[in-house]
């Protein structure tokens, strides 16, 4: 249904074509429909006024009233600025304009009282107002209504566009009156009621323009609760929808793979894996698909559990894939699964995209004609040619180092839909696993096997190099060896290569052969020559080995018991834990030691810290995703689904996240087709929402 809210936003009065453009490249908005859902991010109380004195922070908007005293006008053409001192008796600040100098100037009168508003900087010991809104004091305090005004999100660009927060504000005020009367009610009476919610066009209305803060929160909580409601109920009817229509197999027989391979394990499972293990069985004798992420630390175990799950596929005549993001990680995969199916006739293979065509040929055959049962690989597993007589289960190892797209072709290689299960150490918070996996269940192993030690990570800066070769070659003297990683970012990579090469070089000064054995990895090298210095570390023989992250998941070595990490400050925490996690996996004592330069931003410096105080991978997932916010999570953003969320926000929602889920599953329950008259709105607006429909064939 066309609605106004689907006309261009440059139809807007006051907006235009060059404004039109300017606010879809730099807010993403489009529509009508775009602007009305731009909320302010924060609110600014206008009946306050702060004095000079009273300034401490760069963070926030404040208000100030005041005199001009002085006016100096510098640089030449187009350097040109205009600054101000603007003082209210208790200190002075400065004023600082680059465009629109000329009407600036014609405006302010020397020694006329004005209201400045704006958000303070520090500049050498002064506090700076780039481009700060002014008005004369005699006009009040604002001249839109209300004491709270709100404050939306800017660029430069929009500013020099003439989008200053005032004229946006201006703009929305317009659009409201335009639109707000063919604004319809998007929630159903009994929903509305039973929550206590304020009707659709009161928030829309009061989210932008608040009377006082109270109105704010009534139109804030009704906004938050409708977006995490709708976001609940497409995730799960999406998986209502895939248990309904897709069969799941059954695999009922534990036989002699499973138990063979059980026999042959040498320690006893942690509590954790049996769990896990109960809650996987409990999947494939259910007749629906499995769809589980299995989530656990670095280290707790999860290769067993698809080991084992894949025998269960096994004994019942499917076949199992597992499927790793790196060609290092496939590798050992494979290697480390000998000593598990022996004596089980269970038939093991690798596909890569190293795999020679004539071995590549083989494998297709024994896929297609089913006598390989278990397929290790990296993506080169969906390529294609590869057809498997009977998947019954694919195992996706780190799941969020492979795209939506990619994920999704794997199921598509066998006419049955084989179970799914999803592993990955990057550890996701409750909250967010909800919103991102709505229709996954989620198992957790939170149990280490025994003998691990937590790791003691320390910081460290680059002027205490020396004192790292020195533990460095303590340790190697009693028997251990030491990973040195150094960051690649893509962007930066040559830079980066360049930093590995030189650390490779001085790690040799400083550690000569033959006394020492130094390995190197990277992702430059020949698969051969990677292949080599990997088994060189793997078995013992070196002492050292210098990579960038392309170690960072999976590699298994115990006896590796230093991980240093240099520029540590370039990672984000999630890769830190990660790295941190390839170190303590044997009896002895481990170590961190996190490299930096002296010089640290405030977040850098607070990421750091986190490393330092614990270990546990999911304190250190929530600490993120506060730190940064859902949107630049590590897990959101290479899970390559995208949420946009405007205005609520899962790591402080939380509780509202719960009562929004519980309530669309009560309601989903009653009216899985939500074909119900009640429901009627439920399902005019569901599909507008679902901007996640894809996930469904994905997981
Ligand atoms: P993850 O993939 O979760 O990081 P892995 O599956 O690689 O962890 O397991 C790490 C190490 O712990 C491996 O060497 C594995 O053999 C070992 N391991 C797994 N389960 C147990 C257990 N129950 N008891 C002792 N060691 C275990
Ligand atoms: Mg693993």
């Amino acid at each position: 249904m066309q609605s106004i809210l689907d006309s261009e936003i440059k139809f807007l009065p006051g907006v235009g074509p060059r404004r039109a453009e300017l606010l879809g490249k730099e807010l993403g908005i489009f529509t009508f429909r775009d602007m009305l859902y731009t909320f302010p991010f924060r609110y600014v109380d206008r009946s306050k006024f702060y004095s000079i004195r009273e300034i401490d922070s760069e963070a926030a908007y404040i208000q100030l009233r005041g005199r001009v005293t002085r006016f100096d006008l510098t640089g030449a053409e187009r350097k040109r600025r205009l600054v101000v001192d603007f003082t209210d008796g208790t200190g002075t600040v400065q004023l600082v304009f680059f465009q629109g100098i000329k009407w600036v100037a014609d405006r302010l009168k020397k020694d006329g009282e004005y209201i400045v508003f704006g958000k303070p900087s520090l500049f050498n010991g002064t506090f700076n107002f780039v481009h700060p809104e002014i008005e004369p004091a005699t006009e009040g305090a604002s001249s839109l209504s209300g004491h709270l005004v709100g404050i939306y999100t800017s660029t430069e660009k929009l500013r020099n566009g003439g989008l200053s927060n005032k004229a946006f504000a201006k703009l929305e005020a317009a659009l409201l009156e335009k639109v707000l009367p063919a604004v319809t009610e998007t929630l159903p009476a009994y929903i509305v009621q039973s929550r206590h919610l304020c009707p659709l066009r009161d928030a829309l209305l009061n989210i932008h323009f608040p009377q006082d803060a109270r109105q704010l929160n009534r139109a804030t909580e009704r906004l938050k609760f409708e977006e995490l409601f709708y976001l609940q109920l497409s995730l799960l009817r999406q998986k209502t929808v895939r248990m309904r229509s897709i069969n799941g197999l059954i695999f009922e027989k534990i036989g002699p793979a499973f138990n063979g391979t059980y026999a042959n394990l040498r320690f006893p499972l942690t509590g954790a894996q049996k769990r896990v293990l109960h809650e996987i069985r409990k999947d494939v004798l259910s007749g629906m698909q499995m769809n589980r992420l299995l989530q656990g630390d670095v280290g707790s175990g999860k290769t067993l559990v698809a080991i084992l799950a894949a025998m269960m596929a096994i004994d019942n005549g499917y076949q199992a894939c597992i499927m790793a993001p790196t060609e290092v990680l496939a590798n050992q995969h494979y290697n480390g699964v000998f000593k598990y199916i022996e004596g089980t006739g269970v038939k093991a293979a690798l596909l890569t995209g190293n795999t020679r065509a004539a071995e590549r040929r083989a494998i297709h055959q024994g896929l297609e004609d089913g006598s390989i049962h278990l397929i290790f690989g990296t993506h080169a597993l969906i390529e294609d040619d590869v057809c498997f007589k009977r998947l019954g289960l694919a195992v996706i190892d780190e799941q969020h180092r492979f795209g939506v797209e990619q994920r999704s072709r794997l199921w598509r290689k066998s006419r049955v839909w084989p179970h799914i299960l999803v592993m990955t150490a990057t550890p996701i918070p409750r909250t967010l696993a909800m919103t991102l996996y709505g229709d996954l269940d989620v198992s957790v192993l939170d149990e280490m096997p025994p003998g691990r030690k937590p790791v003691v990570t320390v910081h460290w800066t680059d002027h205490q190099l020396g004192k790292l070769y020195e533990f460095m070659r303590r340790q190697i003297a009693e028997g251990r060896q030491v990973f040195m990683v150094y960051p690649l970012i893509e962007e930066s990579a040559k830079m980066d290569y360049k930093n590995l090469q030189d650390g490779y070089m001085t790690i040799t000064e400083e550690f000569p052969a033959p006394k020492y054995v130094t390995a190197v990895v990277h992702g430059r090298q020949s698969a051969e020559n990677k292949a080599f210095d990997m088994d060189l570390f793997a078995k013992g023989k070196a002492h050292i080995l210098v990579a960038t992250s392309v170690i960072e998941v999976g590699v298994d070595v115990p006896n590796a018991s230093v991980m240093v990490i240099q520029s540590a400050e370039r990672f984000g925490l999630s890769q830190l834990h990660q790295l941190r996690g390839r170190v303590g996996r044997g009896s002895e004592k481990s170590y961190c030691i996190l490299m930096t330069g002296y010089k640290l931003s405030d977040e850098s410096r607070k990421r750091i810290e986190l490393m330092c105080q614990t270990n546990d991978g999911f304190q250190l997932a929530e600490a993120d995703l506060k730190m940064r916010g859902p949107g630049d999570f590590e897990g959101t953003r290479q899970s390559g689904l995208a949420i946009d969320l405007k205005i609520a926000n899962l790591a402080k929602d939380s509780p509202m996240l719960a009562q929004a889920r519980s309530l669309a599953q009560s309601i989903l329950d009653r009216d899985p087709q939500l074909s119900a008259p009640e429901n009627a709105l439920l399902q005019a607006n569901l599909p507008a929402r679902s901007e996640i429909e894809d996930f469904s064939k994905i997981s």
